[in-house]
Order: C-alpha cells, then structure tokens, then sequence
C-alpha cells in the first residue's frame, strides 16, 4: 500500500510552480462524513487567473517546447499518467473517500481505474488524430488539420472529481492545448495529487494550471480573453451562466449538465436483474450522479412485483462510513446538498407523493441520508420533473408503450435513460425514440472513455469520451493549395 498522507491545498499549481494566492485568500475544505476540517485550501483570484492564464498561452503559442513536443511523445506522458493513479490508486480512492463522502470501494474500483484509463486512451489518440484530404479540383491539393484550440479552461464538479479532471485534461491534452484545471471548491484533494504526477512526468510548465477556489474563480476563466474554449460539467443553472458569459469572446464551450433520467421497466424483463440494475442505477454515489436513473417507470402488470423486490434491494443499503470497504453509501457532499436533498422529500410529501422508504436523515454528526423511494408519484410532480442530485427516486406507473415514451421524454433533460426488456424490437424502438445522449439496454451507467457521452436538451452541448470527445479540443484548419 502507498502512503496516505494529504495534499497541500494551500499553493496553486501555476506554470509549473506551487504558489501561494497572489490575494492570500483561503478557505477550510471538510470531510461531509464526520465534519472535520481537511485543511486550507487557496483560493484563485483574478491575478492569478492572469498569470496562470499567460503562461499557458506562452506553452502554446509559436513554437514551444509543448508544441514541438512529437504526438508520439505526448501519447508516452499521457500514458505514464495513467500509469501513476493506477500505482496510487489506493492513496487516491481513500483521498475522494474522504473529500467527496463517497464509499472507498467505489472510488477504487470506479472512479479511480476510470481516471486512468481516460489518459490511456486517449494516449492512443495523439499521434492518430489525422486531417482529411478533401478531393476538391484537380488543379488544388487542399487538406485539413486538426489543431488545437488553444487554452482550455476546464471546471468540474465534485461528485467524480478524479474522474472528472481526466476525463477533460486526457483528451485536451492529448490534442495539444494548454488546460487550467478548476476543481470544485468542495473536492480539491485528488487535483492537486494529479498536478503533482504531471509535475513528475515533467509537462512543460504553463501547460496545465490547477487554480482552486469558488465559482469566481471559474468566472474568471470564463471572461478572460485568453481563454479559447470552457469545457463545464456541473449544474444546468451554472452551464447557463457560463454560456452567457462566453458569449463576449465568442469562447467555444462544452456542457455536461444536470439530468433526470428515467429507467423503464416492462413486464417482460428480467426482473432480478431490472431490480439491481434499477438500485444501483439511482443510489450508486449517493444519487449524487447527472446520470441518476432518478424517474421509474414500472409496467401496471408487475408494478407491486417490482416495488416490493426494489424496496427490499434498496433496505439492504444503508449508509455508513466512506472509509470502510465494506460500505456501498456514504455521505453527501455537503450542508448545501444534504439540506436540498431534505427539501425535496418535504415537496414529495406535499405533494402527495406516497413515501414507502427513508426520508429521514440518521442522527449523528456527518450528512447521511438514507435511499427514499416515492411512489404513487405524477409526471408533472416537482420530484419528477427537478434534479434532487441525492439518494431519492420517483416511481410511477404506466400502461402502454407510447405512454411510457411520453413521460421518459416528458422533461426539459436528455442527459441517459434506461430500459429493460427482453423484447429487442420494444427496446430499439425505445432507444431511438427517447431524446437523450445515451441509452442503456439491460444495463446501467455503463460509461465508457471510448464511446460518447452527453445531453439532449438541457442536459448540455458537446460529447466526451470517444472521437467526438478529443475533437471537441480541435479547431478545424483547411489548407488550399494551386498546384
Ligand atoms: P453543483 O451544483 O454540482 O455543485 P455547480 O454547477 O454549482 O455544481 O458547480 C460546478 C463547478 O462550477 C464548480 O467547480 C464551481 O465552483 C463552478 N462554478 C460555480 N459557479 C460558477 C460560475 N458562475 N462560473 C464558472 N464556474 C462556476
């Protein structure tokens, strides 16, 4: 086992260097499972967004020790960083454990190999992302480039935090821009961890920046002119403001934004299998996932079959200590989100919703809150239509086809939605009928770094993992010859 000791949040990863805040600004960053202090964190502000800012345009402009780096020897860095959280994946699943509340075990098992894997492939990507050779008149030879955009401006939230970093700084790095990294103020362990791998692998400096602090923070980069593209992943109020605030440069943005899926079970599925897949689908991360299958909708003909096989999966999970391995739910994140997650059971109460489970937060100091189901509940209802981002689900019930396609649709998301079905015509025409980015068949939150991902609607713009994930950090450059 590697050594577990904590990060120093108190310098920023700026050029290469640790430095302290130019404004000698910080904040405590806490452990939501028990409500202790982690420690100082430095907050970024705007003249440290400019220098850091600076000195990634300095790593990217004209010819620098970054851009004449080959694509081959960038793949090489890029890979070894997949190399070094594997080698420290204990060290990291205990840091997000206690940083995000999230059990240990999934971070090692999910999370962690997840982060790795995302520099490997798109290691893989460097020196294979080729132009076309467009067959335009005889008399031209014209030809494209894929070239890097620029500088990134990358904030992510906390519910993955390592996963999140690697999933935008492998891709972005991989086509050859210069990153600044903002954590979420809540989570800020596992990227300064990662800043100290790049410093390892020796990535010339200014070409990622990891700036902590608040929204501001990420404000900062939104406005600032030297940045060329914001890749976001958080809420949908917070992608609209960064939307708006890109518009003044005319800053290309990318948006992974909130969901509420719907998992949809027929009365020929495989029950056992619906049931785990159903559980694991909402709860898994406390239902702090965009992802969450937080809507299920049962067929009429095995509505009570069903409930009383989920209810009794979901009684089992109870949540307990982060860091023990044997935990499968942990805490919530924070006040803010333990304090959110209650006020949407009272709206499902007022509403009329039926509560057949949880609903009321343990006594004891850190946030935990236990998996509540409502059933009974209606489409138009606020905890049917509204992202709670924590362990509540919605169950209703439907009785033909065409009414389930309607509600699965009936909402302003588009982020996934799941169906189970033995039936293969049902499914397809179920995946190609629902408005949203990916579709599970007899499965659930299966992500990949090779396949895309992302929103319909107001889940978000833009596609990770896969192609169109590493082309996004592209600008397209056609060049015309006369022969
Ligand atoms: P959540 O609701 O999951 O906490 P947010 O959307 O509030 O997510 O935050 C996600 C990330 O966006 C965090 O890193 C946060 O600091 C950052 N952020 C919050 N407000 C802004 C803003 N106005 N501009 C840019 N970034 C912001």
């Amino acid at each position: 086992m590697t050594s577990k000791t904590l990060p120093d949040c108190s310098k920023l990863f700026i050029g290469g260097k640790w430095v302290d805040p130019a404004e000698g600004q910080f904040y405590t960053n806490e452990n939501p499972a028990r409500r202790e202090p982690l420690g100082q964190v430095a907050i970024a502000t705007g003249p440290d967004v400019e220098e850091a800012v600076r000195l990634a345009r300095e790593a990217i402009d004209g010819n620098t020790a970054w851009t004449q780096m080959s694509p081959a020897s960038r793949g090489r860095l890029l890979w070894r960083i997949g190399e070094l959280i594997r080698e420290h994946a204990e060290e990291l699943a205990w840091l997000e454990a206690l940083d995000t509340g999230k059990p240990y075990s999934e971070a090692l098992h999910g999370d962690i190999p997840h982060a790795a894997a995302a520099f490997e492939y798109y290691a893989g990507w460097c020196n294979k992302l080729a132009g076309s050779v467009p067959p335009v008149s005889p008399r031209y030879l014209d030809y494209t480039r894929l070239e890097p955009v620029g500088v990134v401006g990358a904030i992510i939230p906390w519910n993955f935090p390592l996963q999140m970093a690697a999933t935008k700084l492998a891709p972005a790095l991989a086509a050859g821009n210069a990153v600044i990294l903002k954590p979420a103020e809540q989570t800020p362990l596992t990227a300064m961890a990662l800043a100290r791998f790049f410093e390892e692998v020796e990535l010339p400096a200014g070409v990622l920046s990891v700036l902590t602090g608040f929204g501001e923070t990420g404000a900062a980069l939104v406005a600032h002119p030297g940045v060329d593209k914001i890749t976001f992943t958080g809420s949908t109020a917070v992608g609209k403001l960064i939307m708006r605030g890109a518009a003044d440069t005319l800053k290309r943005v990318s948006l992974e934004l909130g969901g509420k899926s719907p998992n949809v079970v027929f009365p020929d599925a495989d029950l056992k299998r619906a049931v785990r897949g159903v559980t694991t689908g909402v709860f898994y991360n406390q239902g702090e996932m965009c992802t969450a299958g937080a809507r299920v909708l049962v067929h009429e003909s095995i509505y009570e079959a069903f409930l009383e096989a989920f209810t009794t999966a979901v009684a089992d999970l109870r949540p307990g200590d982060p860091l023990d391995p044997n935990t499968r739910l942990g805490a919530l994140v924070n006040e803010e989100q333990f304090q959110r997650v209650q006020e949407y059971v009272r709206i499902g109460r007022e509403e009329g919703a039926e509560l057949v489970l949880g609903g009321e937060a343990p006594a004891g100091p850190g946030y935990f809150f236990p998996p509540t189901i409502f059933t009974g509940v209606r489409p138009e209802q606020r905890i049917a239509q509204e992202e709670i981002f924590g362990p509540v689900v919605a169950v209703m019930r439907f009785s033909f086809d065409e009414e389930a396609l309607r509600i699965a649709n009936g909402v302003s998301y588009g982020l996934a939605a799941g169906v189970w079905t033995r039936d293969l015509s049902r499914a397809l025409r179920f995946a190609h009928g629902l408005r949203a980015g990916t579709v599970w068949v007899n499965t659930y939150n299966a992500l990949w770094n090779e396949a895309p991902f992302g929103g319909y609607k107001q889940s978000g713009i833009g596609r990770e993992g896969g192609r169109e994930g590493i082309e996004q950090y592209t600008e397209t450059k056609n060049i015309c010859i006369a022969l």
